[in-house]
């Protein structure tokens, strides 16, 4: 049987012309939310090497009954793709009509990836930071920085940043966009970023501890964003051991987020770890001392990927400027 059957196709520059920060920020939450109420659940991800031009491939999937969005992100990294003036994260986002199975729409992945990564960070400071946080601290100065340090920006009344990179010569881009929104930038050591900072944001491709349990102040909330694979680490497990910890998913963050090395070690425990959903739907009081470290372990779920696909497909299509193929 054929049938006139279209999808929709959100080409990059429309994800971006599209998807606000704050749209990013609204999906990302609800999603989390609905995650912890058991509304919405992650299918296990699929993550290989190919055996050629050193890429990795792979899916993350899922099913959100609350949002009904169903669907994957596929994708992964490809190193040599910088020499080629592309991006070396590549992905793109399938979503599907949950009643009947059928392809809805094929959503370009690499902006939003950029700007749900950056909602996650931005959702656990929205719920777990101090309310009276003044300083910034930036520990990254990739691609992604940029996306973490404009929607951190609007989470508190920063009043400064700081900031630290493995490569220093990469901080003069996360400066540029510091003094675009406004904010005074300062290049730190990791021991003064710690002794500034109110909130901490790591996002970079670290094996080992940037950040050292003395070196964080009492009251800070850390969002751990760069650990996403078995064996990467950022932060020294004392400091996660000695915080309050949340994280997108438990299961996720113990296989191959910022928690995994705490929990290999035995100083902390999975049900330690509160998914930061609880907290959105109040389940969870959240951060319960001022002078308690708390600390996000965002190891980036594909209901997030859905969950904005879904945004802009419905964007897209609301605002006249889907483009559709018949399949
Ligand atoms: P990028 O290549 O643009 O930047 C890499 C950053 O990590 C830079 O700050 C660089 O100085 C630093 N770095 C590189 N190698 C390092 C090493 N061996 N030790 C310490 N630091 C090192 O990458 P990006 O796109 O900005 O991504 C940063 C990280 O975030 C990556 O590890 C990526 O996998 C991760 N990420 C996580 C999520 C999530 O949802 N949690 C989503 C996207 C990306």
């Amino acid at each position: 049987m054929t049938d006139n059957h279209q999808v929709v196709v959100v080409p990059e520059d429309l994800c971006e012309a599209l998807v606000s920060r704050a749209d990013a920020f609204q999906a990302v939450e609800q999603v989390f939310a609905a995650m912890a109420s058991g509304d919405a659940r992650n299918f296990p991800v699929v993550r290989e090497a190919t055996g050629h031009a050193e890429a990795l491939f792979g899916f993350k999937s899922g099913f959100d009954k609350a949002g009904m969005a169903l669907g994957l992100k596929a994708g992964g990294f490809w190193p040599g793709n910088a020499d080629k003036g592309l991006t070396n994260h590549q992905s793109t986002v399938f979503l599907f009509d949950p009643d009947t199975g059928r392809l809805q729409a094929l959503v370009a992945g690499n902006y939003l990836t950029a700007v749900r990564t950056a909602a996650s960070s931005s959702v656990s400071i929205r719920h777990l930071a101090r309310p009276d946080a003044k300083v910034l601290g930036m520990v990254g100065a990739g691609h992604q920085a940029q996306f973490q340090l404009r929607a951190a920006a609007e989470q508190r009344a920063f009043e400064k940043v700081v900031a630290w990179n493995p490569h220093p010569d990469m901080l003069s881009k996360l400066e540029a966009v510091a003094r675009e929104i406004g904010l005074p930038f300062e290049a730190v050591s990791q021991h003064e970023l710690g002794a500034q900072a109110h909130v901490i944001i790591t996002i970079t491709s670290a094996f080992e501890p940037l950040l050292m349990r003395d070196w964080i102040k009492p009251g800070t909330h850390i969002a751990c964003m760069g650990t996403d694979t078995k064996g990467k680490q950022e932060v020294d497990p004392e400091l996660v051991a000695g915080a309050r910890v949340f994280t997108d998913e438990v299961a996720q963050s113990v296989q191959l987020g910022e928690t995994q090395h705490a929990v290999a070690q035995g100083l902390l425990a999975e049900s330690d770890i509160t998914p930061i959903g609880e907290v959105i739907n109040k389940t969870h009081p959240g951060r319960q001392s001022d002078d308690e470290i708390t600390l996000f372990d965002g190891t980036g779920v594909g209901l997030q990927d859905l969950a904005v696909a879904a945004t802009a497909a419905k964007l897209a299509q609301q605002q006249g400027k889907a483009e559709t193929v018949r399949l």
